[in-house]
């Protein structure tokens, strides 16, 4: 039977970077495997439904590159793939598990249920209680049908027998067990007639021939619940094979990565930015701080799985080669921003320049720099040993499109003395007239002249430099000097021997 995974996200709000990583081990279980790769969105919970998060998550999956085989807005013939337009399937099916016996209807009115809760500590709706209360395991049957002909309230629930023992064999956890008599009768279908996720989901997951779950540690507990929706429904035979992945635990201290951790540490958590509706609601995202999608790939993939050897940097085709569910770790993963920025370094600096142009187009643009896209890319190949993130290269590196705005005083000071200052006016006329005006002829004609004016490099060099860039960082003064062209790098010159 071919592999066929889901990446199942509730629109809830912005996609948290956990959820990019479920995607990312789906998507290369499902590539190495020859199998199915779906998106599917779980959006039954209509109290929690944020408008624009399904646009956010197809625009993340995509951003990173993990393209879905079929799914909301990729096509398919298991779909509908957007659970709020599956209702009907979802009510066949609930009401087929009442006739199976493995589920019943509920009338207590959420009232009745509040004073319980309040009475008693710790109240469920179980094995233990349900012969207490209002539903079809109770009530004699014609009252039960008159009910459901008035057309409700009323709820379905799991009916979990206690005394047994269930079995989860988790692909990275090894055998999991639950004790059954613990369980709470889940609702499966509630007043509002939408069913809840773990109906949902079960019966999605059945009906569009999932074979493997690879989703949240979260989830293992709903699991034993969705065994025994599976043997209700007589479909254990076609279970999925399960594997809960490892919580994503904040960058220092306990407990796992959350939102709010994002400003915390003023790091991003989620994949692109987030408005949401109020200031404590918008998120930065790991796209616009200036990551490359490559990057975020690579650090998420080792977020949890490790490959077993040295090697770090994987292209996202490497990846789909080495990934194994079972060199998947069972402990947290730490979130290391840390480790991602140097990834990020490491794809810049091995990226085409052709390629950094494109971002760094943009993003000059957003500036108001004017460039051609040769010059773009003679910055891209100036700056990439030199940067963390994109921004950086129109932010650190701004003198490649205007003026130096400030220098390194202290430099200056310790440089400049009257004798440099008269050479200095001499290599300026050199510069402005200098014919073949690339890096190398450049600097072989500017060395020789120092060296002819009895100076020594370095009594000269960062001054080049200065006045270029205002810095003693920055590309080799040459390739500077060749970029900006000849005007513009003895205006500079120029400028530099009026700073006082
Ligand atoms: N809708 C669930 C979520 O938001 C899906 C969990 C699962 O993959 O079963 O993560």
């Amino acid at each position: 039977m071919s592999v066929r995974v889901r990446f199942a996200p509730s629109p809830t709000g912005a996609l948290h970077i956990g959820g990019v990583r479920t995607a990312l081990y789906n998507y290369l279980f499902a590539r190495q495997q020859g199998g199915t790769f779906i998106l599917r969105i779980e959006d039954t919970d209509q109290a929690r439904y944020v408008p624009g998060a399904e646009q956010y998550i197809i625009e993340t999956l995509k951003w990173v590159g993990l393209l879905p085989d079929e799914g909301v807005g990729f096509g398919g013939d298991k779909g509908p793939y957007r659970q709020s337009d599956r209702k009907e399937i979802y009510h066949k099916y609930a009401h087929e598990l009442v006739q199976r016996g493995h589920a019943y209807y509920a009338f207590d009115t959420p009232e009745a249920l509040d004073v319980r809760r309040q009475s008693e500590d710790n109240f469920t709706y179980n094995h233990l209680t349900r012969n207490g209360l209002s539903n079809s395991l109770t009530l004699p049957a014609s009252e039960v049908e008159s009910r459901l002909q008035a057309g409700g309230p009323f709820v379905v629930r799991l009916k979990v027998e206690p005394g047994r023992q269930i079995h989860i064999n988790d692909l990275i956890r090894g055998d999991v067990i639950f004790q059954s008599s613990e369980l709470d009768d889940k609702v499966l279908l509630k007043a509002d007639g939408m069913p809840t996720y773990h109906l949902a989901n079960i019966v999605d997951d059945h009906l569009m021939e999932i074979t493997h779950v690879i989703r949240g540690e979260e989830w293992l507990p709903s699991t034993a619940h969705h065994v025994l929706l599976y043997e209700g429904f007589g479909w254990s035979d076609t279970m999925p094979r399960f594997s809960h992945l490892p919580l994503i635990l904040k960058p220092v201290g306990n407990g796992k990565l959350s939102k709010r951790d994002g400003a915390k540490f003023g790091i991003p958590v989620f994949p692109l930015e987030w408005t949401g509706g109020t200031a404590e609601e918008n998120f930065s995202g790991f796209r616009d701080t200036g990551f490359m999608p490559e990057a975020v790939i690579n650090f998420l993939a080792l977020l949890g799985w490790h490959p077993g050897g040295e090697q770090e940097i994987f292209t996202l085709e490497e990846l789909v080669q080495a990934f194994s569910v079972d060199h998947i770790s069972k402990g947290g993963a730490r979130f290391d921003y840390e480790k991602a920025k140097w990834f990020n370094q490491k794809y810049i600096q091995a990226a085409d320049n052709a390629v950094l142009a494109s971002y760094i187009g943009p993003l000059a643009k957003n500036k108001g720099y004017e460039a051609t896209e040769e010059y773009l890319q003679q910055v891209a190949g100036l700056m990439k040993e030199r940067v963390t993130f994109l921004p950086d290269f129109v932010e650190t590196g701004y003198y490649l499109f205007e003026p130096v705005r400030e220098y390194d005083r202290e430099t200056f000071q310790k440089k400049w003395t009257p004798a440099i200052a008269v050479f200095f006016n001499e290599l300026i006329g050199l510069v402005a007239t200098f014919d073949t005006f690339n890096a190398l002829a450049l600097e072989e004609a500017v060395k020789h002249f120092i060296q002819e004016k009895g100076f020594k490099p370095g009594d000269v060099l960062p001054l080049l430099r200065l006045a270029l860039a205002g810095t003693m960082k920055g590309p080799a003064v040459f390739d500077m000097a060749a970029a900006l062209g000849r005007e513009e790098t003895a205006r500079r010159l120029r400028a530099l021997t009026q700073l006082q």
